[in-house]
């Protein structure tokens, strides 16, 4: 039988189709990527400019598995209460944003795939002005909003909740949902990250409420802000292999006719193999047709990608 060569493929040896994994032949079938309409445009992924991993492995990673576009949303905090922690492991994104876009500027040349320069930004309620402020004059191509604190509490596993009463546990839940629909209601963000993350917190599991899902889903449905199907959990990598939002509070947006954007929430290249494949059969069971970048793009920022800027350069730049 003779072995069909379509994207140049056929003739690669064994060791490099198994490295090219997003566009491998299986038994003459057409590339897999072909098969993959739904995902096309990751929202959510992180650099080195955050706690991710380097730009040129994030991109390659990316395109490897086989979608269009990425939107790299870095980690970013006004608050002073992390400030100093930030500071020591070079994650102050609010200052070093500027570097990240040029880096972003330099790399899109060496890719097919679509760079979006945007940010995964901290929302607190009493922050509401500085991040309008922040926001305005960093003019990022959209902007990711996620609630990772509540009262001085991280609502991420590594925060023991082991001396908190059910009620008090209860009562987190509550705060964190008062936040997010805070931040949904201040129509600063075109993205509304992992709406249910307390949902991850061995404490906080199953503490959600039917009043939760549909507060957050009647304000999404009166916001701009799309929330987002997030892979960042599914797996082995976080505490439950669940999506963000979970099933329930899918069901939730669903019945207001809310639509959502898709995110990996990749942090190292080997995410994104596993993570796009996982949001493809999401999207197939759920019948979920996410929003275009067009559509997202079209109320923030410049509304355009990255797009190379630098002029011809030699290897001595980097010195
Ligand atoms: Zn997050
Ligand atoms: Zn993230």
């Amino acid at each position: 039988m003779p072995v069909p060569e379509p994207n140049g493929f056929g003739s690669d040896p064994p060791e490099d189709r198994r490295a090219s994994a997003g566009s491998r032949l299986r038994d003459g079938l057409r590339p897999l990527r072909s098969l993959r309409s739904r995902v096309t445009v990751d929202v959510h992924a992180h650099t080195s400019y955050s706690d991710g991993s380097g730009i040129p492995l994030m991109v390659d990673a990316a395109e490897a598995a086989g979608i269009d576009a990425v939107g790299f949303a870095d980690h970013c905090s006004l608050s002073q209460a992390w400030r100093d922690e930030r500071l020591l492991w070079n994650r102050n994104f609010d200052r070093t944003y500027a570097r990240r876009r040029e880096a972003l500027s330099a790399v899109a040349d060496r890719t097919d795939l679509t760079l979006y320069d945007a940010v995964e930004m901290d929302y607190e309620p009493e922050l509401e002005g500085r991040i309008r402020d922040f926001l305005d004059e960093a003019g990022f191509d959209y902007a990711v909003g996620s609630v990772h604190y509540v009262a001085g509490k991280q609502v991420f596993p590594f925060e023991s909740f082991a001396d908190a009463s059910e009620a008090e546990r209860r009562a987190f839940v509550d705060d964190y949902y008062d936040a997010v629909v805070s931040l949904v209601e201040s129509e600063l963000f075109d993205v509304l990250a992992h709406a249910d993350l307390v949902e991850n917190h061995p404490a906080l599991h199953g503490l959600t409420t039917a009043a939760h899902r549909e507060r957050v889903a009647a304000a999404c449905a009166d916001s701009p802000t799309v929330p987002e199907i997030n892979a960042g959990r599914a797996g082995d990598r976080g505490e439950f292999d669940l999506f963000h939002p979970t099933r329930p509070f899918f069901e939730a947006f669903r019945d207001r006719g809310v639509r959502f954007v898709v995110g990996t929430d990749s942090h190292d290249p080997e995410d994104f193999a596993d993570r796009v494949p996982r949001l493809e059969r999401y999207l197939d069971e759920t019948g979920v047709e996410p929003i275009g970048t067009e559509e997202l793009l079209s109320g923030s920022g410049d509304g355009s990608p990255v797009a190379t800027e630098r002029g011809p350069s030699g290897p001595s730049e980097a010195s």
